[in-house]
């Protein structure tokens, strides 16, 4: 019987996670939850599931028998380094994941992380919290699951490429200058997938394969010379991995987040899965599509940003966040959310990042940027 904490229970993955742990109850046992906001859907699901532990940002309105209750990101620590715990399912979003990664990391647990932001922002932290705690990273984000499994049928020194599938997002096919126009409730639209807010703007702003480009860099230790994007409209091929020769390993399955979290949770083993098994006959056509980067500063932008290294990524993911804040907000356009990135970048004097505090530093210096950009921007 493992242990498991999820923590972001109340998101898009944070549910499917549930599901699995659900799923089996021969082998999974929900210890703890945490969540951010929705105080009542918490509550609810404190009632429905009943773990251990729970934590929540701010002290709750209301108590739950037989749930330990506290509150406040040292909590959320403790509950990621809890000795109870056996997997810790990292599914809060942005980059407020990483200090909870830190620590589920240092204290050696498995962690199934779907959250990408904390691999991009915290580069050199998290490998070094991976050899001081002896814990395990698995990946959960499709790409990263695809290519993870796809690698274990050869050695690194035989690995071409990494092939990173992109949907496109909702607009693949759209001129980029109808794109200026495009709201909030039309950019979260996603093709094939159903997920939080924040990654479905990502994904139609390819943000999310910029950022997606750099998390394989981190997970796998392969330079962007190595990973490619190929855009695959369907999501049927979840990403893949090119040999030395010739062969291409590819990983297919029906767009479901809950065979990925599994699969990391139960990593070496294979068990039956909520997920429809996939009929390729039933899916009559899979494209993939070469990736034009003049089209898609964002990806381009990325690859920059590994290359740079440094702060660069940071500030790649801080402007990004705040962009789409603002985005949702109504006080910057989608196209200007690319925009807001590259002047961040810009303006950015880059160095390297030696401990939490100066990515935390740089991490708000990318946002007041980011708002810099919205106030020049709105006097012109
Ligand atoms: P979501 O917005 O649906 O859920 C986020 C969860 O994190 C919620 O439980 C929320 O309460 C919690 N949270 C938000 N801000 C927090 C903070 N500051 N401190 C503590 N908790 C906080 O997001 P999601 O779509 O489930 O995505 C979660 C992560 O997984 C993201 O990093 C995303 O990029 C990644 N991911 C998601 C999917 C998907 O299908 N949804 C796929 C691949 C990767
Ligand atoms: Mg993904």
């Amino acid at each position: 019987m493992k242990n498991v904490a999820i923590l972001g229970s109340t998101g898009s993955i944070g549910k499917q996670a549930l599901d699995v742990v659900r799923s089996h109850p021969d082998r999974f046992a929900l210890y703890g939850v945490s969540a951010h906001s929705s105080e009542e859907a918490f509550l609810a699901l404190l009632r429905t599931t009943r773990p251990r532990r729970a934590v929540f940002s701010r002290p709750l309105s209301e108590t739950v028998p037989g749930v330990a209750l506290s509150y406040g990101v040292q909590a959320l620590c403790d509950l990621a380094a809890d000795p109870q715990v056996d997997v810790v399912v990292l599914a809060i979003s942005g980059i407020a994941a990483l200090v909870p990664l830190l620590s589920a990391l240092k204290a050696g647990k498995r962690v199934a992380i779907a959250n990408k932001e904390s691999l991009v922002c915290g580069g050199d932290l998290v490998k070094e919290a991976l050899q001081q705690g002896g814990g395990e990273l698995l990946p959960v984000d499709s790409e990263q699951s695809a290519i993870f499994q796809c690698l274990q049928n050869g050695r690194r020194e035989e690995v071409q490429k990494l092939i990173l599938t992109a949907s496109g997002g909702p607009f693949f096919r759209q001129p980029r200058e109808e794109l200026r126009d495009i709201t909030p409730e039309q950019a979260v639209k996603h093709p094939t997938w159903s997920m939080g807010r924040k990654i479905s703007l990502d994904s139609a702003t390819l943000m999310n394969k910029g950022l997606e480009v750099m998390e394989a860099a981190r997970l796998f230790d392969f330079p962007g010379e190595k990973i490619d994007v190929l855009i695959h409209p369907q999501s049927i091929v979840h990403s893949m991995v090119a040999y030395r020769d010739g062969t291409v390993m590819a990983n297919l399955s029906n767009a479901d987040m809950r065979l990925p979290i599994q699969y990391a949770m139960t990593w070496p083993e294979r068990i039956p899965s909520p997920a429809r098994p996939l009929n390729l006959w039933e899916q009559p056509d899979l494209s993939f599509f070469k990736p034009d980067m003049a089209r898609f500063p964002a990806i381009k932008m990325a690859y920059d940003c590994l290359k740079a290294g440094g702060g660069c990524p940071v500030v790649y993911n801080g402007a990004n966040e705040r962009a789409a804040e603002l985005f949702f907000q109504g006080r910057l356009g989608f196209l200007e959310i690319e925009d807001s990135v590259a002047y961040a970048l810009d303006r950015f004097q880059n160095r390297p990042m030696g401990d939490l505090d100066d990515i935390l530093l740089v991490d708000g210096e990318a946002r007041r940027l980011v708002d810099e950009f919205q106030t020049t921007r709105s006097k012109a």
